[in-house]
């Protein structure tokens, strides 16, 4: 199966592993991460610039991504997945090595069977990955499940995430996090999913409707996020049901969207449809609503 392709990135990531100039090869990779990449975590988190600061093994190399236990990891950028199970302090980690060049390091993800920290639980597919060990991922596509693993093990689960352009040094991921992409929900490309938005009006039109969303809660994961303020432009077919809920509770039929009112709460269910990255970043018209309540 081994293609003269495959050959050939295989001899320029070992270039860049050894953080070799890859020469004439170089046009062809990026010596930097994309300036977008995709934040590896879904879901509410928090992190500081940590890069750097003293820690037993040394300075630290990467970023904590507090998260909660098991929330998805997914990939910063489209890349191929190697697992790594023997690291005692890393723990059960993996390397995304990315389209770009950059390696992105991904550790202490989940060694727990249950929702305590019962550490029962192995560097395996389906409890530490999502994805097998040498597998082509795309952009946004869960590859981890968030942990405490190695030597976090007994602190917060958090991500710790490095970024090495070219696979050389590790570099600050601070800005990289800063101005990466949050995703709104993590599904494997091309499955169904649908949302439910809730938030303000910002404008609407006859097929179009853009929403301040404050809450967005994803199916069939299960995934909720909170305090979200984004700004969400979603198409309305004719097909979309549109109600308004007076005071009292009850439903009327609306009919067109173009009569929602600026800053009227909204609840909007989106059409089932198959998990595409735009979709999952909330790109404007990738989502479709299919049921729109406003009320106030
Ligand atoms: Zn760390």
């Amino acid at each position: 199966m081994r293609s003269h392709r495959t050959t050939a990135r295989g001899v320029l990531f070992l270039a860049a592993t050894l953080g070799l100039a890859a020469g004439t090869a170089a046009a062809s990779t990026d010596a930097k991460p994309p300036a977008h990449i995709i934040f590896p975590v879904v879901g509410q988190v928090q992190y500081i610039d940590d890069f750097g600061q003293p820690r037993p093994g040394g300075p630290h190399q990467g970023n904590d991504i507090m998260a909660a236990r098991k929330s998805p990891a997914v990939a910063a950028e489209a890349g191929k997945v190697k697992y790594w199970t023997t690291s005692a302090s890393g723990g059960c980690m993996l390397y995304l090595h990315g389209a770009s060049g950059t390696t992105y390091y991904y550790i202490h993800l989940n060694n727990d069977r249950t929702m305590r920290n019962d550490n029962r639980g192995k560097c395996v597919l389906g409890g530490a990955y999502a994805v097998k060990d040498g597998a082509r991922v795309a952009a946004g596509q869960q590859i981890g499940y968030v942990g405490d693993s190695g030597d976090a093990n007994g602190v917060h689960p958090h991500l710790h995430f490095e970024v090495h352009p070219n696979g050389g040094k590790a570099t600050d991921p601070y800005p990289y996090l800063q101005a990466a992409q949050k995703l709104l929900f993590a599904a494997k490309p091309g499955t169904p999913f649908a949302l439910m938005l809730t938030g303000t009006v910002v404008s609407a039109s006859a097929n179009l409707l853009t929403v301040k969303v404050s809450t967005s809660h994803a199916f069939p994961s299960d995934l909720t996020l909170t305090k979200l303020n984004q700004t969400i432009t979603l198409g309305v077919p004719e097909t979309a049901l549109v109600q308004s809920v007076d005071p009292g509770g009850s439903l009327q039929t609306m009919t067109s969207i173009a009569l929602a009112q600026k800053d009227q709460k909204v609840v909007v269910w989106t059409q089932p449809a198959p998990a595409t990255l735009k979709a999952q970043r909330g790109d404007s018209g990738a989502l479709t609503a299919a049921l729109i309540q406003l009320s106030g």
